[in-house]
C-alpha cells in the first residue's frame, strides 16, 4: 500500500477565475457541466438568488396592487 495515493486529489480549473482548486463545486447548465471553486461558487449563489428577487418582484408588484396600500 503506497502513500501517494494521498496527493492524488483531483484537481479542476475554475472556469470563473482560472485557478486550479481541489475545492470546487460541478454545476449542471444547458451547455453541460461547469466546475467552480468554493468561493466564485458562492458568488455565483448569490448572484442567482439576487436575479430570482428581480424575477420575482413583478409578481410582488402585482400582488401589493390587490392590498391597494
Ligand atoms: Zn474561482
Amino acid at each position: 500500500m503506497s502513500k501517494k495515493r494521498e496527493k492524488n486529489k483531483k484537481s479542476f480549473i475554475c472556469i470563473d477565475c482560472d485557478e486550479e482548486t481541489t475545492d470546487y463545486y460541478r454545476i449542471s447548465t444547458n451547455k453541460g457541466y461547469i466546475t467552480k471553486c468554493a468561493k466564485c461558487y458562492e458568488l455565483w449563489m448569490s448572484r442567482m438568488v439576487r436575479s430570482n428577487s428581480i424575477i420575482q418582484n413583478p409578481h410582488s408588484r402585482n400582488s401589493n396592487l390587490e392590498y391597494d396600500d
